[in-house]
């Protein structure tokens, strides 16, 4: 039978890490906390009869947050045999404030006491032995990240499997909430972790207790608060505290010269009230500009002009010329399928050194400081900071970025960090952003990064207007993170990150985009009697030509843009590979023209951009919808979102497209002038109106 150890720590105390060490499996780290939502189980390297699960991060085991009920119920069923208790040793106090509610579980037990590089690097000192002894279990000393300590670890889970008893030492606490919690037990006959929760009035345990014997614990709880004159949860607290202060006296030792570590230092001025948004903006323009324009750009270019262009059409079509396939078939494969997935493919060096870039400021630390920086910010305009980490992780795609705001408590923040989460440019948009930059600003650096900024500013915009609605109205839920301390960025953990993110990519482009180019291919080549014509007679334009009056005060009012735009939400990728299959993305390179120049030639630079604004922020791909409709379980909501993200995009690209013609001087003042500027005014005035719900609190 398999022996179930659950890995159960603090957030970001390294519980990942230790998992990957322990399993061999690849798990993302993530460098802030909410990363590990749902449990993931693996076996240890070379014993497959132990099993441990990787539960998610949390501070406490009451059920406030959807990680504490998660990890909650998994430790209170019946299948962990054992727990490994990871303890970030920079952090002990705090830490242990969790192990003491594990103790109470009296379950076999391991500390894994981790961190221990930032231990010594500050001058701390722990004695293992002693807290070992004060603890009554094990404490292997670690440092995760550098695999330090884990072959240790392994033994001491083997060990422990083989004998499987508790030895945990007795939580206690002062006189009179002893006495009282003691008192409960004996009358429930409840376990001691299940007995000081009845003490704290935790309605689940409570919920399976006779109303007599309720109204009893209710007696006992009573007399106790109003002889500490404290409230029942704030005495445990406090208690636990005191237990932890008696466990790590004699232990800790401090190292008194208090000098500033470098991290701490480093942190002086990225996290500096008036630098820090600067820095913030100028690290995002820097990676959008290297991934974009500079070294992504010149493979791109590379890919697109020379691999997709000179060599691989050409060979191609040589060969199909050769086996003497049908004319239609050789389209199919040169227009449809090269032109298609090979547009959007030739943007993956673009992506992947995009990836990188993120990877690295994530994994040194710097993503959970922009979190802690953008808090501040998003509370001072009334919403959650940590509607911030589910946008984090949606730059990489916008699925698990929804799925993340599920650690957000407060119902109105969660729906709105989930209808707004998909403003950010995913790496599925970036090739939008890297074509229009490319084919229309000849690669100027700003028009990545002002992308990403656009991103950002829709959800800051959307969510103040929001939360002055009835909808969303409500004070937001206040956000604690530990800040990591700062490391070099692991070769592996990037490399591991990139490349997960670039494989589900060229999955994506090999399935979804190569299916929906072969449909794009065929509706823009057929009439409605499936006769072979020119574009402009087919399927595609005479559907996409009704619609495309929606989109001429955007500026791009043809049925190409239409139809691209629309196919974007099979997957946003789809609109480069649209747009490469109707603008002969290959027969354009073998007159060696510019790749992409019949497409620049249908836009303005305003229109382009307001085109590239309205793909930005109009609603996700069907993946994203699908998770927005899972989160918010309601179908009217699924729709509000939608609606927002739609109406939004079209105003603004509405707004982009009628001020910037007319500010370059491609339109002149008139009649749609003005009703842009009423549009804006009226954004404004949402924006800076006085909220009216918040007297309601
Ligand atoms: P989790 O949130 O508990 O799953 O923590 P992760 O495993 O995702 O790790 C959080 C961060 O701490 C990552 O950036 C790790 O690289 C880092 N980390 C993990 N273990 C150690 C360690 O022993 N020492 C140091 N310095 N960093 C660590
Ligand atoms: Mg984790």
């Amino acid at each position: 039978m398999a022996f179930h150890y659950a890995l159960v720590g603090n957030p970001n105390s390294g519980k990942t890490t230790l998992f990957n060490e322990l399993t061999g499996s690849s798990q993302h780290v993530g460098n802030w906390p909410g990363v590990t939502v749902e449990k993931k189980e693996g076996k240890l390297k070379g014993n497959k009869e132990i099993v441990i699960q990787d539960l998610p991060g949390i501070y406490s085991l009451s059920p406030y947050t959807l990680e504490e009920v998660v990890a909650r119920d998994y430790l209170l069923s019946a299948e962990p045999d054992a727990i490994i208790n990871i303890v970030d040793a920079s952090n002990l106090e705090r830490n242990l404030y969790l192990t003491t509610q594990l103790m109470e579980l009296k379950k076999p037990m391991i500390v894994a006491l981790n961190m221990m590089d930032i231990v010594a690097k500050n001058g701390d000192k722990i004695s293992v032995e002693k807290l070992s002894k004060k603890l009554g279990v094990q404490v292997v000393e670690m440092s995760a990240v550098r695999g330090k300590g884990a072959k240790e670890m392994a033994e001491a889970l083997k060990a422990l499997a083989a004998k499987a008893k508790t030895t945990v030492t007795d939580v206690t606490f002062s006189d009179h909430v002893e006495k009282a919690v003691q008192d409960i037990a004996a009358l429930t006959n409840l376990s001691r972790f299940e007995s000081v929760k009845c003490f704290e009035r935790d309605e689940k345990v409570l919920k399976q207790l006779s109303d007599n014997q309720k109204s009893q614990i209710e007696t006992i709880v009573k007399a106790c608060e109003e002889a500490e004159d404290d409230d029942a949860k704030s005495i445990i607290t406090q208690e636990r505290y005191g237990f932890v202060a008696k466990i790590s006296d004699g232990v800790l030792t401090k190292n008194t010269s208090h000098q500033m570590t470098l991290s701490d230092k480093i942190d002086r001025v990225v996290t500096n009230r008036f630098l820090a948004l600067p820095i913030f903006v100028a690290v995002m323009a820097l990676v959008y500009y290297i991934s974009i324009s500079t070294i992504g750009g010149m493979m791109t270019d590379w890919v697109n002009d020379v691999l997709f262009g000179e060599i691989i059409p050409p060979a191609v079509e040589g060969f199909l010329t050769n086996a003497g396939v049908a004319d239609w078939l050789s389209s199919l494969v040169l227009d449809g399928i090269i032109g298609g997935v090979g547009a959007v493919l030739g943007f993956l060096p673009q992506m992947l050194t995009l990836f990188i870039l993120l990877a690295i400021l994530e994994d040194c630390g710097y993503m959970a400081r922009i979190a802690f920086i953008l808090d501040r910010l998003f509370r001072k305009l009334g919403l959650s900071g940590k509607s911030f980490i589910p946008m984090m992780v949606g730059t990489g795609c916008g699925v698990p970025g929804i799925m993340a705001s599920r650690t957000i408590e407060n119902e109105k923040d969660r729906r709105m960090t989930v209808m707004l989460t998909t403003f950010i440019p995913c790496s599925a948009k970036l090739p939008i952003i890297a074509l229009i930059a490319g084919a229309l600003f000849d690669s100027a650096w700003w028009v990545g990064a002002s992308a990403y900024f656009i991103g950002m500013g829709a959800i800051i915009v959307s969510g103040i207007i929001l939360k002055k609605t009835k909808l969303f109205a409500g004070d937001p839920a206040p956000f604690v993170m530990e800040l990591p301390i700062y490391h070099l960025p692991l070769p592996k953990n990037v490399l591991l990150q990139t490349y997960e993110r670039g494989k589900a990519f060229v999955k994506k482009a090999g399935t979804i985009i190569f299916v929906s180019s072969i449909v794009i291919w065929f509706l823009q080549g057929f009439n409605w009697s499936f006769e072979m014509v020119d574009a402009n007679d087919s399927i595609l334009a005479s559907i996409g030509n009704i619609f495309a009056p929606i989109f001429a005060p955007l500026g791009f009012g043809n049925w190409q843009s239409t139809v691209a735009s629309v196919t974007g939400l099979v997957a946003k990728e789809n609109v480069v590979s649209t747009m490469g299959i109707l603008y002969g993305f290959e027969e354009v390179a073998e007159d060696g023209l510019e790749i992409w120049g019949n497409f620049a030639s249908m836009f303005t630079s305003v229109s382009a951009y307001s085109f590239l604004v309205f793909n930005l922020l109009c609603a996700p791909c069907f993946a994203a919808i699908g998770a927005i409709r899972n989160e918010m379980a309601s179908g009217r909501w699924t729709w509000i979102a939608i609606g927002y993200q739609c109406g939004f995009a079209y105003l603004v690209a509405f707004i982009v497209y009628q001020l910037g013609s007319v500010f370059v001087g491609d339109a002149s003042f008139g009649i749609m002038t003005v009703l842009a500027i009423v549009v804006l005014a009226a954004g404004i005035y949402m924006l800076v109106r006085k909220n009216p719900y918040s007297e309601q609190r």
